[in-house]
């Protein structure tokens, strides 16, 4: 069966209650376009106001914590995400992997306790730019692929999201060229760890710098199943574009 596009918004530490008539527009926009699925990640504070507004919309955290409770001021756990009605969640994003200091045990731990707790995951990988120049790029991605992808796991509630640091915020984008290769050489790496199956099912994103002018092209690309967005899901004008693409191909 063909993977159904999914495209997911990243709104990192931005937004107000005043954004939710951003988000419902572009549920209400995504319904035009049945065959992709559409989700957005707002901050934790939104999580539950963006589905009082938009019921039955997939809306899910950023991150969660690898334990269901405890002292860890200041984290919110994978069944807490859950409870308040939380579909998904971002685990491995490099904002927290480098600014946070997390390992790819911390993210495998992580992507277990949301798998667990009934949320879909969604789980970043990609390079810095350095490595990127040293020709590096797929070895280093493979081998966060290694370190961080569950030991067990159901293919179809888990995507890869293949998110270059250096294209994140940035403007910069790998050529299509060198996100088909990425994308596929991760689909081989699923193989190999998870099963042809699995690899099969999976839906891998592209994310860094998507925006309604190149997401065709990079939504397009091989083994490309949908896109992870910061910058441009803030806002149903530049969302809502990115959609209608993945949903044209
Ligand atoms: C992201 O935050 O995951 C991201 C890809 O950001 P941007 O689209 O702004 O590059």
């Amino acid at each position: 069966m063909a993977r159904r596009k999914y495209i997911v918004g990243n709104w990192k530490m931005n937004g107000l209650l005043a954004a939710l008539g951003e988000a419902a527009a572009i549920f209400a926009a995504a319904k035009d376009h049945a065959g992709v699925d559409v989700a957005l990640c707002p901050p934790f504070t939104l999580i539950r106001p963006m589905i009082a507004a938009v019921p039955g919309a997939a809306v899910g955290g950023q991150d969660c914590h690898a334990a269901a409770s405890g002292a860890f001021t200041g984290s919110v756990a994978a069944p807490m995400l859950a409870d308040i009605g939380a579909t998904l969640t971002i685990v491995g994003h490099s904002e927290r992997r480098e600014g946070f200091g997390e390992s790819d045990a911390d993210v495998q731990a992580k992507a277990e306790a949301a798998l667990g707790a009934g949320l879909d995951v969604i789980l970043c990988v990609g390079e810095p730019r350095e490595v990127r120049e040293s020709g590096e790029a797929v070895d280093y991605v493979l081998a966060q692929i290694a370190g961080s992808l569950p030991a067990d796991f159901d293919a179809a509630r888990l995507a890869i999201a293949y998110e270059p640091i250096w294209a994140i915020g940035t403007g910069l984008v790998p050529t299509v060229g060198d996100v088909a290769a990425m994308h596929g050489a991760i689909r081989a790496k699923l193989a190999e760890q998870a099963g042809e199956g699995a690899a099969r099912t999976m839906r891998i994103l592209y994310g860094g710098s998507v925006n309604g002018d190149n997401a065709a092209e990079l939504l397009g690309a091989g083994d490309v199943d949908g896109a992870l967005v910061g910058g441009a899901s803030l806002t149903a004008v530049k969302f809502v574009p990115i959609i209608a693409a993945g949903a044209a191909l």
